[in-house]
Order: structure tokens, then sequence, then C-alpha cells
């Protein structure tokens, strides 16, 4: 990389959380965070699958530490994010990544399903990004990214709730924006199209589903993970220093089109 490039994009000597990081996604961000030269967090519930990924980083030459915490849990939250504070050092880059998908028509949705999905996809939001906010604030620096989705825009069948969520995802980060910018704490979302992840098994097996979306989808096919990594450092680094409240969609055009 060039010196000019190097300073726009780098991430060396940035340590970065990114939950729900023992998979999918989360586990692409985590990677191309530590490639462009951060000291990654990992985060998940299970110990074996953020051990795993923590190795693979390790293994690629990057820096990575495990922090096994569940994200629904305020109190399990603001214990992580101490330890990570005390054990790895400050933060500079959160993503609030770690999401759930429940379908179900809304007419027949399960009121406990519901609050399962509010409190991973919306409340995690809230509870990670205000114990890392009340670190960072002192600091006057720091930099969110919440993982949104083009149903922060768009509806779909049998995912009412889930769309109700990103949507509040969507709306939460133009809150954390305007409350935080004056902190030096810029927040932005990343609205991923349709990719092929644990989360979207049932769609992936699909083959209408996967003819339906190659058709709806400018770019005519579903998203690898690794091709939401440029956003991510994008967002993460100086090439990035005046944009805030923002939500930066990668969806191969699929929000463009109708
Ligand atoms: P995924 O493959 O199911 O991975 C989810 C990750 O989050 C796993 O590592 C999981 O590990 C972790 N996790 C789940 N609940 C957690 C909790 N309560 N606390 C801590 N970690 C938790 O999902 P994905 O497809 O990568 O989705 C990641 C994010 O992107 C979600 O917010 C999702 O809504 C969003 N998104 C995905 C797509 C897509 O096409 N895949 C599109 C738009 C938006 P454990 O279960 O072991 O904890």
């Amino acid at each position: 990389m060039s010196s000019f490039l190097h300073r726009l994009f780098g991430l060396d000597g940035r340590i970065a959380l990114v939950t729900g990081s023992s998979g999918g996604i989360g586990r692409a961000l985590a990677t191309g965070l530590a490639q462009a030269g951060a000291t990654v967090v990992v985060n998940g519930r299970t110990l074996s699958t953020v051990e795993a990924v923590v190795a693979e980083i390790r293994q690629a030459g990057g820096t990575a530490h495990g922090a096994v915490f569940d994200v629904t849990s305020s109190s399990a939250v603001k214990d992580g994010i101490a330890r990570i504070e005390q054990d790895v050092g400050p933060l500079d880059i959160l993503i609030n990544n770690a999401g759930i998908q429940r379908r179900t028509p809304l007419e027949d949705y399960p009121e406990e399903t519901w609050h399962e999905l509010m409190t991973a996809n919306l409340d995690s939001v809230f509870f990670v990004g205000q114990a890392v906010a009340r670190a960072m604030i002192p600091r006057k620096r720091g930099r969110i990214i919440n993982i949104c989705s083009v149903q922060s825009e768009l509806g779909r069948p049998s995912i009412a709730p889930y769309t109700a969520s990103k949507g509040a995802v969507k709306m939460l980060t133009k809150g954390m924006a305007i409350d935080w910018g004056k902190y030096g704490i810029r927040v932005n979302g990343l609205g991923p199209g349709y990719f092929r992840t644990e989360l979207n098994k049932a769609l992936v097996e699909d083959e209408k589903f996967s003819s339906w979306l190659a058709g709806r989808t400018p770019l005519g096919r579903w998203g690898e993970t690794e091709e939401l990594v440029g956003a991510a450092v994008f967002l993460s680094s100086d090439a990035s220093t005046f944009v805030n409240g923002h939500i930066l969609y990668v969806d191969g055009g699929i929000t463009a089109s109708i």
C-alpha cells in the first residue's frame, strides 16, 4: 500500500471489537480489520467458535483476542467491555454485528420470539453501543458501525419483526451519531444485502429464492461476506473522518431497484 493509502485506510494500532464475529459476516469483518492492521476482539456466545476464529486470524499473521459474552445481557455486556478495556486496551472501533433471524408470518409470530429477536437485534446495539461509548467519550475519539440490512428499508413476507428491528437500528445509528458526534465519536451503519451465511441457510438452500434474488439484484447474485470488508475498513478508518450518521448499503444495487 502506498503511504497515502496506508494513512487513509490503515488501522495499525487500533483496537476493534466485532460482536458476533465467531461466524458469518462478523468473522469476515474481524478478519478484514485484522488484515488492515487492527488488533481485533472476536465475540460470540460459544468459546470453541470464538477460539477458532482467533486462531485463524493469528495464523494469518493478525492480532486477535477472544471475548465470550452474550450481547443480549446488559450486565454481561458491561463486564465484557470492562474486561476488554483492561486486558486488551482502549477500544477505538466497535462493530455491532451480532443478530438473528426468525421467519414466521406475522399473524402467527409468537410473542416470545418477537422479544427474543428485538433483544438480539436492537437492545444489543444499545447495550454494547452505550457501554463502549461511555469508555470512548473521555478519550474524545471512536468509531461505531452498526450492521443494518436492506431490511432497514424494504420488507419481505414473514420477516416483519426483523424488518422492524433493522429499521430501528438504522434510526438508533442516526441518534448515536447526533448525541456522540460532539465527543469525536462517528457512528455509521453498514447495510448488507443478501449474503450466504448460517442466518440465511434456509434461503441459500431454496433454489427458487436464489433465482428470484438473482433476478431482483442488479448485480445478479448473492454477495460474498468478504465483499463487506472494504466498506467496514472505510468506515473504521481515517478515510471517512467526516462521514457520520450515514447508512452504507452493500447490496449489489437491490435497494436502488423496484
Ligand atoms: P450468522 O451467520 O448467524 O452469525 C451470527 C453470529 O453472531 C455468530 O457468530 C453467533 O455466534 C453470534 N451471535 C448470535 N447471537 C449472539 C449473542 N446474543 N451474543 C453474542 N454473539 C451472538 O449471522 P450473519 O448472517 O453473519 O449476520 C450477522 C449480522 O448481519 C446480523 O446482524 C444480521 O442481521 C446482519 N445481516 C445479515 C445479512 C445476510 O445476508 N447474512 C444481511 C443483512 C444483514 P453464537 O451463536 O455462537 O453466539
